[in-house]
């Protein structure tokens, strides 16, 4: 027998029982978002691998080895893209959005070769949120209560918000350099990729996952104690927007995110149920990029949330939403009774346009369409013989007690639906 093909390590399949799932969030998600007046944007999947170079930044994790690139026919080097912010502003930038403000969002996979583990994939679902020309702080607290309606339309518990200022660039090169500093002075505790980026990216080393650097991280300066004005006073005013309708946060100094675009407020919704992979939703202001892509200047704050981290927690938390499952399966023995079926079935998704109906194909005995009828989950089965044919009758079974009723056709569509 020939090999078998198998997925490629990291990107997983979602199959039929858990896609309902999927849908319920998804739907809900899309409605808090336009509830709050933010449309949707599609772009590419694919796009120059410069694009993300030059956003993301050289030196991080996703550019450095994250990154799916190749080389089209034609020699071009294209990405599959590893996250949606640099594809969201190279479109709104591309197609004049930019002249005035928006509130976007967008949906898909994004691709990047980490190491597979439970919460993290090579290919995963992101929601992504985005909003240009505001200057904040208001709209940043606005995504942030966006973000905790959310949780609550889901009926989600156990995120806690993290929130920090990464102040202005000047600021940012001026704490730069005493953060070097620090590290400098603790050099031979520096684990191998910090040592890398002790001079090229220094802030990245505060968001190391390895124990032994977090505890190193503690003892160094903090962003938040040399932030200019400016910062100082939006970050505080943040702060007091969400003091002011009760959200909780914590202060958490280290907080840098993985990719240099990011300025001013970052966030993140983080939760102990998922182990170490613990980051739902995540994001902040990133007002220099657009004109780093080179655009003309516009302020810009976004976030993502991690869909497959989110059901996963969904579920850990016992809060998966309840799904629609099938309301009749349509039996019919005979060939005369399949014919009559189909019609039957379809005048009954025209009087009851919700109805779930499953009309069995393919033949077969009573008992093996039982089978089948009883492995869909459906409330009712609908049983179509010859007999029930000449007297314009169906049996109606109810699953679940295993009562059974005869209900002509023309009643049959207001009993469906009592
Ligand atoms: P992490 O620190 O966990 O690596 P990140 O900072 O790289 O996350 P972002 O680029 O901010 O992540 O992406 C936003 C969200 O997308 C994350 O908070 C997470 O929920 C999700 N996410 C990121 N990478 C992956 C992945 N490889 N697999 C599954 N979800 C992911
Ligand atoms: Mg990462």
């Amino acid at each position: 027998m020939a090999d078998t093909i198998r997925s490629v390590r990291g990107m997983n399949d979602i199959l039929p029982d858990v896609t309902p799932y999927w849908q319920s969030v998804e739907t809900t998600v899309n409605e808090v978002l336009s509830s709050y007046g933010y449309q949707e944007i599609r772009f590419p999947i694919v796009e120059k691998t410069a694009l993300f170079c030059r956003s993301i930044g050289e030196v991080t994790d996703i550019v450095e080895k994250e990154m799916y690139s190749f080389d089209d026919r034609n020699g071009e080097s294209l990405t599959l893209r590893p996250e949606g912010t640099a594809g969201c502003v190279r479109a709104a930038m591309q197609n004049g959005l930019l002249n005035q403000t928006q509130r976007l969002w967008y949906q898909g996979p994004m691709f990047r070769y980490e190491r597979p583990q439970k919460g993290r994939y090579r290919q995963f679902q992101q929601i992504g949120v985005e909003a240009y020309g505001f200057k904040g702080p208001d709209i940043d607290a606005e995504m942030i209560l966006m973000t905790a309606r959310l949780w609550k339309q889901l009926g989600l518990t156990g995120l806690k918000l993290q929130i920090n200022s990464l102040g202005s660039t000047e600021a940012r090169l001026a704490y730069r350099e005493k953060l070097i500093n620090y590290f400098e002075s603790h050099r031979s505790q520096l684990d191998e990729d910090s040592q890398r980026r002790l001079h090229s990216n220094p802030l990245r080393i505060l968001d190391s996952k390895s124990p032994k650097m977090q505890r190193l991280n503690d003892g160094a300066p903090k962003l938040l104690d040399h932030l200019d004005k400016e910062s100082e006073q939006e970050f505080r005013a943040l702060c007091e927007a969400l003091d002011a309708v009760g959200l909780s946060y914590e202060i958490n100094p280290r907080l840098v995110r993985g990719l240099d675009y990011y300025g001013k407020t970052v966030f993140e919704w983080v939760t102990e149920h998922l182990g170490s992979q613990g980051t739902v939703c995540a994001g902040g202001r990133y007002d220099g990029l657009v004109s780093q892509l080179g655009g003309k200047a516009a302020t810009a704050i976004g976030f993502a949330i991690g869909l497959d981290r989110l059901i996963s927690l969904l579920e850990a938390m016992d809060a998966l939403p309840k799904v629609e499952t099938i309301d009749a399966y349509l039996v019919a023995v005979g060939d005369n009774a399949a014919r009559h079926a189909l019609l039957l079935a379809e005048h009954l998704r025209d009087q009851v346009p919700d109805l779930k109906l499953i009309t069995h194909c393919g033949g077969g005995s009573f008992k093996s369409q039982f089978k089948h009828a009883d492995r869909s989950g459906a409330t009712w089965s609908l049983i179509l013989g010859d007999d029930e044919i000449n007297k314009k009758v169906i049996g109606v079974k109810a699953m679940a007690t295993g009562e059974q009723e005869t209900v002509s056709w023309d009643m049959l569509a207001n009993y469906l639906q009592s």
